[in-house]
């Protein structure tokens, strides 16, 4: 039976946290000058999980929880002139570059010879097929899955829409709330790739597994697929 990868997109093939830390570090910046985007990052963390619980994810949802930030960090109501910054802040997040991480495209390539691909993402379904098309990697995949988020409901339906077989499956992804151990959870193998920093919200302890292997970076994946 053909060996099927499931694979994350954000933060395992292209940067993505490191771009809202660009964008929640030039906001503190503008709304707090002197203040260091640290002393707020728990603060402005679960304001962005609020605003995602309310909203969905995306680049307006974020854009509202920034706007939701002056009067909350900086007690007043926010202004059409405040908007106008944040709409300019959170630019980068129309995600018109991205920024691939070392040795993805040369190793898609490689995969792709051996094993089946299906890109799992989760997030807004429009931003995330725009950075699918961005991202210049579409060809490597047989097909993308782009879920509101990962569950083990969510990799059952994946198992069964694509017939897979879970010994002949992994999931590859950076995050263990979201990739790892949702995808052991449902009969997959897992591998973890850490990204040097995944977001707070998707932090949790590795769980051991006889399935699960953690690897260094994602060229290393030619060794084992
Ligand atoms: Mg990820």
């Amino acid at each position: 039976m053909t060996r099927t990868l499931l694979v994350d997109a954000d933060d395992t093939l292209w940067e993505n946290i490191t771009v809202f830390n660009a964008v929640n570090a030039a906001y503190v910046d503008w709304l707090l000058p002197g203040s260091s985007v640290r002393e707020l990052q728990s603060e402005l963390d679960a304001l962005q999980v609020e605003f995602i619980a309310k909203h969905g994810y995306g680049r307006e949802t974020f854009a509202k929880s920034l706007l939701g930030g002056v009067e909350r960090f900086a007690g007043r109501m926010p202004s059409n002139a405040d908007s106008a910054v944040i709409d300019e802040l959170v630019r980068p997040l129309l995600w018109d570059e991205l920024d691939l991480i070392d040795g993805v495209p040369e190793t898609l390539e490689e995969l792709s010879a051996r094993n089946r691909l299906i890109m799992v993402t989760k997030g807004d379904h429009d931003e995330q097929s725009h950075k699918v098309a961005r991202s210049g990697l579409r060809h490597h995949f047989d097909a993308i899955e782009i879920l509101p988020t990962k569950s083990v409901s969510e990799y059952e339906r994946i198992g069964e829409l694509y017939s897979l077989d879970p010994e002949s499956s992994w999931m590859i992804g950076n995050s263990p709330r979201s990739d790892i151990h949702p995808a052991l959870a449902a009969g997959f193998g897992a591998i973890h790739i850490p990204h040097a920093d995944t977001w707070s919200h998707e932090r949790e302890d590795l769980t051991s597994h006889p399935r699960l292997m953690s690897l260094g970076t994602f060229s290393e994946l030619v060794r084992h697929f």
